[in-house]
């Protein structure tokens, strides 16, 4: 036998050392979130442990030792370390981006993008719903085209709750802590070489923030975190909760966000080409803007135009409740040391978010701020951007609503986020990547006839299958634990076992966050009729539920407590399910699992929805009321309507006349469709849905999509340059 010359051992613990570096590189930049193979790295180390660490590979790494890891990366799953590390620095180091080819200015420039939640990966506890997850994608979709882009939010040391439920189906609500040793962030470091803090006005004190950075492909996220000794302690908890806390607590963390974040910007000597609010939580940024000019020596008028043409800005709310709106008081309490400082008179600031400017003395609405201060404002669907012209139309004093400055922009998806896994697997058999397939109509017609319908199927039965294990698996952990907080012995896991979800039985999806215009408990307004539904002997369904209500919205957790109550009824039992604690991670889960996805808001409510989108890739078919980004994407081929967008007046006329319309297409249209299976036991019109459904939808109802709208026309400004 011949032994290894003492060299090959050498190069070979080099080497080693070097995967081992590059894995610990992959941890640290959030790329890794939107790549399948990276995943499966992680995955790979350790299934289990990659569970219990909800998918944080910074947690994973800190839980196996650097023996395990070294000797790990010295056979194949090195190999794919190596390969994957590869692409990611190529990736980073890329010139040839659309942005380099179609907006230079926004290379040299970065868009400073501020928003209170970033939804980019579960294992990142910063957002709430739809609206961080927008954020979260934006960013994503803002690195893979090459624009400079940094976003701007807080680092919330609580989160947002974790949810559980009670054996009564009651939501409470935990806080678990999420450290900094356990996320891919950094301490940003100032020019002095020391951590980087800066201070805000809030009422009469100086309140400090530290700013950490997260790196987001080639993007950066900074974080705000006001939890730090040099603040007293009520000023420490505004970085404690996404949304936490009273209206007081709401405007100390807008102005951390707004005023704090263009005040680290200055400190890091960026330079924004244009400042996007995402949602009227960030329009103080404005106040600071405006300072810096007054304290330049510029005059008011002149620095107000200067600043309204740096700024865009994106609503959110179709319902004129659902805006921010401080009192005059809360104001001027909370902006006296301000004001003092920086030269702006307390009427003047009152009149910047005065909805009605003959009077000054009423609330201080934050859209209003953002509106006035932004060079162009958009809604986010076609349907949303006319609601928030009416609106508005009094503010700008404007005989139609037409001539109200705010356009609109659908919001989409990051499809590589959404579609990774098994369904990114199955499409790159057929073409060499997803922006490929969505890169047009075209592009994807092309793809689909490589594909035959028997492929097709077996994707959506092994996702269905793979969300049915992923439901029984987790729905032990959630019984388990709501029958040991209501102290009941017995954990019945025969009820789970008899009765089972079935791939072969049509899936309907909900989930989205419990705020009562989505109306989640639609579906129960006839227990007879919906009987009839989910055990018809031959053509039965079931469905799966999930959401989180906010902890003050009492109404919203009576939802989910009815949903509970009805899933514990001996005919739905098995059948209607409500899984705890949605998040991005069982979000993926279902979009990915389910055969359809349902949407019922009262019109004009859901000023896009974007769950429905994620769904598309995956095979998934939208069932939706005409509301938000579907009325767009609608074609009476890729999916179903609920109705034809009648509205009604009375909340109880809606509600009667849209579960009608909801029980009679399901019954006439949807069910019947899924289960008339061809000669070969192919469900062929169902399937022809589908490819419609990802030709029309995917290509277009997609973040890359929606980013080069905003840098077109909202971040270039080429006309007033
Ligand atoms: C996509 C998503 C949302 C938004 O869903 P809508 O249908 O737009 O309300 C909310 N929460 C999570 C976790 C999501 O993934």
């Amino acid at each position: 036998m011949q032994l290894a010359p003492q060299n090959t051992f050498n190069y070979s613990r080099k080497h080693m050392r070097k995967t081992v570096s590059s894995c610990k590189e992959l941890t640290r930049n959030l790329w890794w979130s939107w790549d399948t193979e990276a995943k499966e790295i992680f995955k790979e180390l350790s299934p289990i442990l990659w569970e219990r660490v909800n998918h944080n590979p910074v947690e994973l790494l800190r839980h196996i030792s650097n023996e395990e890891l070294q000797s790990r990366c010295q056979c194949d799953l090195g190999k794919k370390i190596e390969r994957v590390a590869e692409r990611f620095r190529s990736y980073m180091n890329e010139p040839a981006t659309w942005a380099a080819a179609n907006a230079p200015e926004l290379v040299k420039n970065p868009v400073a993008y501020f928003c209170a939640e970033f939804g980019i990966h579960e294992s990142v506890r910063i957002y709430s719903g739809g609206l961080g997850v927008l954020a979260g994608d934006h960013i994503k979709s803002a690195s893979d085209l090459g624009i400079n882009f940094v976003g701007i939010t807080l680092f919330y040391k609580e989160g947002y709750f974790r949810q559980y439920l009670n054996h009564d189906g009651w939501q409470l609500e935990d806080y678990p802590l999420q450290y900094a040793e356990s996320l891919p962030i950094e301490k940003v470091i100032g020019p002095d070489g020391k951590d980087l803090i800066i201070s805000v006005n809030i009422a009469q004190s100086e309140v400090f923030a530290q700013a950490w950075s997260l790196k987001v492909g080639r993007a950066t996220l900074y974080l705000l975190d006001t939890n730090i000794p040099a603040n007293e302690s009520h000023y420490r908890d505004i970085c404690c909760r996404v949304y936490g806390g009273d209206q007081n607590m709401r405007i100390n963390q807008e102005i951390v966000l707004g005023i704090g974040g263009v005040k680290l910007l200055n400190a890091l000597g960026i330079d924004p080409a244009v400042y996007h609010m995402n949602e009227g939580h960030s329009a103080f940024l404005t106040l600071e803007l405006l300072a810096k000019e007054l304290e330049a020596g510029t005059p008011m008028e002149e620095a107000k135009k200067i600043i309204k043409n740096r700024c865009v800005f994106t609503t959110h709310t179709p319902v004129p409740a659902g805006h921010d709106r401080f009192s005059r008081d809360m104001m001027h309490y909370t902006f006296d040391r301000y004001l003092q400082q920086s030269g702006i008179e307390f009427d003047d600031l009152m009149l910047l978010g005065s909805e009605d400017r003959s009077n000054i003395y009423g609330l201080f609405t934050m859209t209003v701020l953002a509106l006035n201060f932004s060079r162009a404002a958009n809604g986010v669907s076609k349907l949303h951007g006319e609601v928030s012209r009416q609106m508005w139309q009094k503010l700008y004093g404007v005989s139609s609503a037409d001539e109200v400055p705010i356009g609109h922009i659908t919001n989409g998806i990051h499809s590589q986020s959404w579609a990774s896994g098994v369904t990114d697997h199955f499409w790159r058999k057929y073409t060499d990547n997803l922006d490929t397939l969505t890169a047009s109509r075209q592009a994807a017609e092309e793809v689909l006839a490589r594909i035959s319908d028997e492929e097709l199927w077996c994707l959506r039965y092994r996702l269905k299958r793979n969300l049915i294990d992923f439901i029984y698996r987790y729905l032990g952990n959630q019984l388990f634990h709501q029958h040991t907080h209501s102290m009941y012995p017995e954990y019945d896991s025969s009820r789970l076992a008899k009765n089972t979800l079935s791939p072969d039985v049509l899936t309907i999806g909900f989930a989205r966050r419990f705020a009562t215009y989505k109306r989640a408990p639609l579906v129960f307004r006839d227990l007879d009729r919906l009987n009839r539904i989910i055990n018809h002997p031959t053509m039965p369904v079931q469905i799966v539920f999930a959401g989180k209500a906010h902890p003050h919205d009492d109404a919203g957790k009576d939802y989910i407590r009815q949903i509970v109550e009805h899933s514990r009824r001996p005919q739905f039992s098995g059948k209607v399910i409500f899984l705890e604690n949605y998040n991005l991670g069982v979000a993926k889960r279902m979009v990915s699992g389910v055969d359809v996805w349902l949407n019922n808001p009262v019109r004009p409510m859901e000023a896009s929805g974007t769950s429905g989108e994620k769904t598309v890739l995956h095979g998934g078919l939208n069932f939706s009321v005409l509301d938000g980004w579907w009325p767009e994407a609608f074609n009476g081929e890729n999916g179903w309507s609920i109705g034809h967008g009648e509205t009604f007046d009375d909340y109880q006329e809606q509600d009667r006349f849209d579960a009608e319309k909801l029980y009679s297409t399901l019954e006439n249209q949807i069910i019947p469709t899924y289960y008339e299976h061809d000669e070969n036991n192919l469900p062929v019109k169902w399937l022809k849905k589908i490819r419609n459904a990802i030709a029309t939808i995917a290509p277009e109802y997609n973040t890359h999509r929606m980013v080069r709208d905003y840098a077109e026309k909202y971040y270039l400004n080429r006309n007033n340059d």
